[in-house]
């Protein structure tokens, strides 16, 4: 095991080297991003950036677990500038572990509203999506349907499908259980889901809603982009599942639907702050937003770009404005509440 480590650290530290060395070519005009976003249109962006600016980018890709842990191990000498993920939370863990640095911009703090970034410019977000109810357009009549926390009702029984609790996304929706109600209704709330579980938890969002359009379950929570993805399949399967399904959104006579962010924020190794900020106010910017949204059917961040046709084709929605960083302070408890309540 120890040697396993100490491989893994040699071989870690040598593609630190080996990418710092790379980097270091060009000293002045450019900015290195590790990032959990692999999306084509993002690769454009990057590249118009640079057209604009003169400012070459660099992009590591990897998951924001790996990422997190790889700035950790590579402290000072990390050649990172920008740490990208595709949630608040992990932004926060980023945080917590102090490898982050505060940024001021005018630019960000206007184009970025005040409760999808870091209250002391840790991190920023970037796209937004909607943690919402998708519902059989066969089986269910969305009049019955209203807030996260009816789902808890008897008539739910047997038909509720969602992912596992080991994953973020569900961990930040109940994180934002937890602020909004405390944790003892928290833990009401996931056993109350618990008991209305289709079948016990298995697959990512997609899988819900696939297994919806083969007869298990009735509705389901997932995230708004993953419809999008599955609408605009190469796979007719996928397209076809997703035909059957409506959207709602949950809370719009309250706190509003629960939203989480990709986002990114300045490494505090960063030899480049000034072109990674530039970066930021770059893809925060009503031309880079629209592409860069649309590159994973999210919505923009900037209130004057509109999000793409088709997330324009499900309505208009309240979101929840919660801080975001309450959903890193609240992930542990999270995570211990969904072990309680036997939410695998
Ligand atoms: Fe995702």
């Amino acid at each position: 095991m120890r040697n396993w480590v100490l491989h893994g650290l040699i071989g870690l530290f040598t593609l630190t080297l080996l990418a710092a060395a790379m980097w270091k070519a060009d000293p002045d005009g450019e900015v290195n991003i590790y990032s959990h976003r692999h999306y084509e249109t993002d690769a454009r962006l990057f590249e118009e950036f640079t057209q604009e600016t003169g400012i070459k980018v660099n992009v590591v890709r990897g998951n924001a677990d790996e990422l997190i842990k790889r700035l950790e191990l590579e402290g000072d000498q990390s050649p990172a500038d920008l740490l990208i993920t595709v949630d608040a939370g992990r932004l926060h863990r980023a945080r917590a572990k102090d490898l982050l640095q505060p940024i001021q911009s005018d630019l960000l703090t206007e184009r970025v509203p005040d409760h999808l970034r870091d209250p002391q410019g840790y991190w920023f977000g970037l796209t937004r999506r909607a943690r919402i109810i998708v519902y059989s357009l066969a089986r269910v009549d969305p009049a019955q349907l209203s807030t996260y926390e009816a789902l808890t009702e008897p008539e739910w029984k047997g038909r509720i499908l969602v992912r596992s609790s080991s994953n973020i996304y569900n961990q930040s929706l109940l994180a934002s259980m937890i602020a909004t109600h405390g944790e003892g209704q928290a833990l009401n709330w996931a056993r109350g889901i618990v008991a209305n579980m289709a079948r016990s938890p298995r697959g990512g969002d997609r899988d819900q809603i696939k297994a919806m359009a083969s007869g298990i379950g009735d509705i389901a929570l997932v995230n708004t982009y993953y419809l999008g993805l599955m609408l605009n399949s190469t796979d007719p399967q996928e397209r076809k599942a997703a035909r059957q399904v409506g959207v709602f959104f949950p809370n719009q006579d309250g706190r509003g639907a629960h939203v989480n962010v990709s986002g990114a924020g300045v490494t505090r190794s960063a030899d480049n702050i000034e072109n990674a900020v530039r970066l930021l106010e770059y893809l925060v910017a009503k031309d880079a937003q629209d592409l860069f949204a649309r590159a994973n059917y999210e919505y923009p961040v900037n209130p004057a770009v509109e999000a793409s046709e088709l997330l324009q084709s499900w309505g208009e929605f309240k979101s929840d404005t919660v801080n975001l960083s309450l959903l890193g302070r609240y992930n542990l408890e999270a995570v211990q509440i969904f072990d309680r309540a036997g939410w695998r």
